[in-house]
């Protein structure tokens, strides 16, 4: 990318810092969206038209927006998970996607974890009820929850994020670990004596399964209704991945028979989760929106990496985390570097 062709044109969409604009600024005309609407659209539409590079949250993007993007160079998401972007189309254009891993890990691992204390201990059932005034006596066993501490925690996708469950669960909580991933983790096994197993035994050993694995075609329905008729009906499932891992109506309904006892979500099949769904009127869910990496600290340095990987990106240092850099190297060289 060279010098002649600046400014660079970008398209923002999700509330960056003044320092964060600032520093896009510096290298390309920003054209700045709030959030995506149906009344702005077409503006959207038209800045992306003219961009070499998109910035933003839950980016709204298809292979048809890309044809209609030709300056488009990078996509920065402010996310680790990428499931949302068309990989295939943006290869085969040598659009470079960034995403924003590590920052994040550690919050989305408390994140799991507050929902593990929540489903266990019925915290937000519970409280409801001092809330509600219905708090009149002493909790007799009716209202009981079940231990942490000491539980079998199965991880589904120790990578980043389910590591550092893992690491929760055994240093905090000596809790045995059991994982699958697509290749084994010697420093898991080593530290904390996890046990790398197959998801049927997975899935029949754990306590609590905790869902970390990234959603494609792979993950898709990977916990279906026979996985969920392979846990232990005193098991709650924990999913801080992506919703359509899960087979909805098939956890909706393990939920009500007593297939599984509890459930602690943060994304769902469709989201904003309907209010008609039944999940959100079961005592035994608890159901949050979405705040895996939710704190004002990890927000602000996701964003910050995010604005990081396009600026680098754009004054041709590279960027810090990219998925697919390569792809992205190559059709630079192919372009003479113009592009
Ligand atoms: P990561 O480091 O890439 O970890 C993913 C793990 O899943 C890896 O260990 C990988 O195995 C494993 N894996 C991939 N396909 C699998 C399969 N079919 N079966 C079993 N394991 C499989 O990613 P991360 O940073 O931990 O993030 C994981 C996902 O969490 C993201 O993709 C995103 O969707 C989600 N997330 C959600 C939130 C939220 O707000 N709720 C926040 C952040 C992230 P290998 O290590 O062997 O490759």
């Amino acid at each position: 990318m060279g010098e002649t062709s600046r400014p660079w044109r970008v398209v923002a969409v999700r509330r960056l810092s003044e320092a964060q604009l600032a520093e896009l600024s510096a290298v390309a005309d920003v054209e700045y969206f709030e959030e995506v609407t149906d009344e702005n659209r077409a503006d959207f539409l038209a800045a992306l038209s003219r961009a070499h590079g998109l910035i933003g949250g839950k980016l709204e993007l298809d292979e048809a927006m890309l044809t209609e993007a030709p300056a488009l160079q990078v996509v920065s998401t402010i996310s680790v998970g990428y499931d949302h972007l068309p990989l295939a189309a943006m290869n085969r254009r040598g659009i470079l996607l960034c995403n924003t891993p590590n920052v994040l890990t550690e919050t989305t691992a408390d994140t799991a974890f507050a929902l593990i204390m929540a489903t266990q201990r019925r915290l937000v059932e519970l409280a409801n009820r001092v809330r509600d005034g219905e708090w009149q006596t002493h909790v007799g066993r009716e209202h009981f929850g079940v231990d942490v501490h000491g539980k079998t925690l199965g991880i589904v996708g120790a990578g980043r994020i389910g590591a550092a469950i893992a690491r929760r669960g055994a240093m905090g909580f000596g809790m045995p670990i059991l994982y699958t991933a697509a290749s084994s983790k010697p420093e898991l096994e080593a530290s904390l004596g996890a046990r790398r197993l197959e998801l049927d035994a997975l899935l029949a050993e754990s306590d609590i399964v905790c869902l970390s694995v990234p959603y494609n075609d792979d993950t898709h329905h990977l916990i279906d209704a026979a996985a969920l008729a392979r846990m232990k009906p005193s098991a709650a499932l924990i999913n801080v991945a992506r919703g359509k891992v899960v087979d909805e109506p098939a956890l909706i309904e393990a939920l009500q028979r007593g297939g599984i006892r509890a459930a602690g979500l943060d994304v769902f099949a469709e989201e904003p989760l309907l209010a008609r769904s039944p999940l959100t009127a079961m005592d035994n869910v608890v159901a949050t929106p979405h705040i895996g990496s939710a704190t004002h600290e990890t927000r602000e340095a996701m964003a910050q990496l995010a604005v990081d990987n396009l600026v680098g990106a754009l004054a041709g240092d590279g960027p810090l985390t990219a998925i697919n850099e390569d792809a992205w190297r190559k059709s630079t060289v192919a372009s003479g570097g113009a592009r």
